[in-house]
């Protein structure tokens, strides 16, 4: 049987389409500059967000961690919101890496607004934090896969330019935003300084996240990458993976939040979830009733019928579906959930 895994969309596998793109590629030496396939790929995504200049990196963790140290100094404050990525996952890099200290929002469903973020903006005093960054995420994985339409992120784009604030964009599943929103990638561009996008989330690359900014921005991030020690030579075969995946993977993302839609709905009549956190598009977050299952449990009974999934807490379960999340599988999987009543 073959095996369903809903731990993650950063399970898929490349394709045969995207394998054979990827192994007729020309290379050369990146850290030179030299590696057309590269170079390609952040010329075509930085062109898609009206940005002038893209950096290739290894993970999206990279692109994020050089983003903030492209825009503080050592002792400076960001605001972020208290679930998101760069606060909780990035194994502290905030402060490893930039020596710079978190100012946590509790946002809506993840979200920040200018309402929120404005009275946490310290005024310049000798005795106070410089504050120096605000980092959105889009959308927001701990919250469930919310989003935010472009009119939610205009205020809080003004907000900063007002301020003198960096505004960063952790974009790892934005194209996901953007299929529901069906906001460009054009217009998003002129919104942030910087934008992180993943190639190998939804997108169904198997490596690879791109920073997107200034030319300027991009020369200094190109010298922290090197530094972060993510310097790569002939990467030019993982770039192309990412860039058949920008032009073939991003119009089918909407079929993985229908998915989603379909599980939340099935969900929704068994007795032994106790909640489930709206589905806006490939994550499902859900509370185990305690009297049924706990998450290890649970987790224990999909695995013996050959469907991996996470506990992402005591009680709770995240499902991601994804480009290789099949429609026989979600028949599969909705049969067993079923069966677990
Ligand atoms: C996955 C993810 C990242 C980057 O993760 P990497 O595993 O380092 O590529 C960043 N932000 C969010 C919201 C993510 O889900």
């Amino acid at each position: 049987m073959e095996i369903v895994d809903l731990r993650s969309d950063t399970v898929t596998r490349p394709s045969k389409g995207m394998l054979d793109f990827m192994m007729h590629t020309p290379v050369g030496d990146d850290v030179f500059n030299e590696d057309p396939s590269i170079n390609e790929l952040e010329k075509y995504a930085a062109e898609l967000f009206g940005k002038e200049a893209a950096l290739y990196c290894p993970s999206g963790t990279m692109t994020n961690q050089i983003a903030i140290k492209l825009h503080t100094q050592p002792g400076d404050e960001l605001i972020c919101d208290v679930n998101s990525h760069i606060y909780n996952y990035e194994g502290g890099g905030i402060s490893f890496n930039s020596g710079v200290q978190a100012k946590l929002v509790n946002g809506d469903e993840g979200r920040l607004s200018a309402e929120l973020i404005e009275p946490l903006i310290n005024p310049d005093l000798d005795w106070l934090t410089r504050t120096s960054l605000v980092s959105l995420e889009n959308t927001v994985n701990r919250a469930g896969g919310s989003y935010y339409t472009l009119e939610q992120i205009k205020p809080i784009s003004k907000l900063c330019k007002l301020k003198g604030l960096a505004l960063h964009l952790d974009g790892a599943r934005l194209f996901n935003a953007l299929a529901e929103t069906k906001d460009s990638a054009l217009e998003t561009g002129k919104y942030f300084d910087t934008i992180s996008i993943c190639l190998s989330k939804g997108l169904g690359a198997p490596v690879g996240s791109l920073l997107l900014g200034t030319k300027n921005h991009v020369k200094r991030a190109r010298k922290l990458r090197k530094v972060f020690g993510g310097g790569m030579r002939q990467a030019g075969f993982l770039a192309a993976a990412g860039l058949y995946a920008l032009k073939n993977n991003i119009g089918r993302l909407k079929e993985d939040h229908l998915k989603a839609k379909l599980i939340e709905g099935e969900l929704k009549k068994l007795s032994y979830v106790e909640s489930i956190l709206p589905v806006y598009t490939n994550i499902i977050i859900f509370n185990l009733n305690k009297e049924k299952f706990t998450g290890e449990e649970f987790e224990k009974k999909l695995a013996a019928e050959n469907i991996k999934i996470a506990a992402f807490g005591k009680q709770t379960i995240r499902f991601v579906t994804h480009l290789d999340f099949t429609d026989e599988m979600l028949e599969r999987i909705v049969k067993v959930l079923k069966s677990l009543q």
